[in-house]
């Protein structure tokens, strides 16, 4: 999203000018309140826009509302900025045109089709060679030596939840599942056991897909050691193009489905193999969570990569799971520090719109 500080707050439109129902609730949420009278449909009631407001409803109904997820990576389908002002090129719902006017009208933007440059829908030449396993364990090797190792100290605090355990008070339950168990998640295999945990219980919730009909129950743990972990949530410095970026290779792999998981895993056992406890990896559900937008970019370039305060932009935009290997219970890496049933009460994803067809 273009990030022009635009001094200019009077107010251009507001949440009733809209005819597109979607449209109305997202800039009812964005907008502010205020009793004067819309310059353009005069309402009274309806969430005041400024220039500003508006420039981000366009780019959150219009350009995140377009975009699509690819195998890896995934990129918008309409983009807009003001390069393109009087040049629009979209062909919206009937109920949407007068809408669009309005705001490239306000905004003084236009909106285009957006040809993606095919590093964001997943042409990244290490993440193509990780996909090859001819390739794979060059990358692997090139992993463990760029990505830096994080110590958990003792005593450290953790959660890991469990859903429907047979003997939820039994502090075993918690470990890493047997091995007849393993091979379903991101990073354990059918040889190769790891217990995920995180800092955060929210995420938990996500990553084990509770619901609310399930019997949860979450330990907290505790680190009685210290331990070595591969940060793969690190960003890289790198001078190339994001064609050839280890740094977004790694971030599209963990954000990428289930296809994805034998890369992750084979990157675990390599891990194991070097001497290191577990990994800390980049949550599937960061995004859900910060509402981030993955493979953000402003006029095609990543902002993961060019953001001016980017160790800052990726931060907010990262949750930080970890998955430990082996049996850390049984071996006395980890102690349970208590164990408490979980009841969830609310289930939410904070949602916005975007148009049908364009
Ligand atoms: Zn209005």
């Amino acid at each position: 999203m273009p990030e022009e500080i635009l001094d200019d707050d009077s107010i251009l439109l507001c949440s009733n000018c809209f005819r597109d129902e979607g449209l109305r609730i997202d800039s009812n949420k964005i907008g502010v309140e205020s009793s004067e009278e819309c310059p353009n449909c005069n309402s009274s009631s309806g969430k005041k826009l400024t220039q500003q407001l508006i420039q981000e409803l366009a780019w959150r109904f219009f350009v995140s509302g377009t975009t699509i997820r690819c195998e890896y990576g995934a990129a918008p389908v309409i983009q807009c900025n003001e390069y393109h002002y009087g040049k629009s090129d979209i062909s919206p719902s009937a109920w949407l045109e007068n809408d669009i006017k309005l705001i490239e009208e306000a905004a003084k933007i236009g909106f285009f089709h957006y040809g993606p440059r095919l590093w964001m829908v997943g042409e990244v030449e290490p993440l193509k060679d990780l996909q090859q396993e001819s390739s794979r364990d060059k990358i692997i090797e090139r992993v463990l030596q760029e990505y830096p190792e994080k110590l958990f100290a003792n005593g450290t605090k953790f959660y890991r939840l469990r859903v429907n355990p047979n003997n939820p008070a039994a502090p075993e339950e918690y470990d890493s599942p047997p091995l007849e168990f393993s091979g379903r998640g991101r990073l354990d295999s059918t040889e190769f056991s790891v217990m995920y945990g995180s800092q955060d219980i929210d995420v938990c919730i996500h990553e084990c897909r509770a619901s609310a009909d399930d019997d949860i129950y979450v330990a907290t743990f505790i680190t009685v050691r210290e331990l070595r972990l591969l940060d793969l949530t690190h960003i890289l410095e790198e001078d190339n193009t994001e064609f050839e970026s280890l740094d977004m290779a790694i971030h599209m792999l963990f954000l990428a489905k289930s296809h994805s998981y034998e890369i992750c895993r084979a990157i675990a056992k390599a891990a194991k193999h070097a001497g290191f406890d577990g990994v800390i990896y980049p949550s599937f559900f960061s995004l859900m969570r910060t509402g981030g937008h993955p493979f953000e970019t402003s006029y095609g370039l990543s902002l993961r990569r060019y953001h001016p305060e980017r160790e800052k932009y990726v931060g907010a935009y990262t949750i930080e799971n970890f998955a430990l290997f082996g049996h850390p219970l049984q071996a006395e890496l980890v102690k349970i520090d208590s164990i408490n049933r979980l009841i969830i009460t609310q289930v939410g994803y904070q949602g916005h719109f975007g148009p049908v067809e364009y």
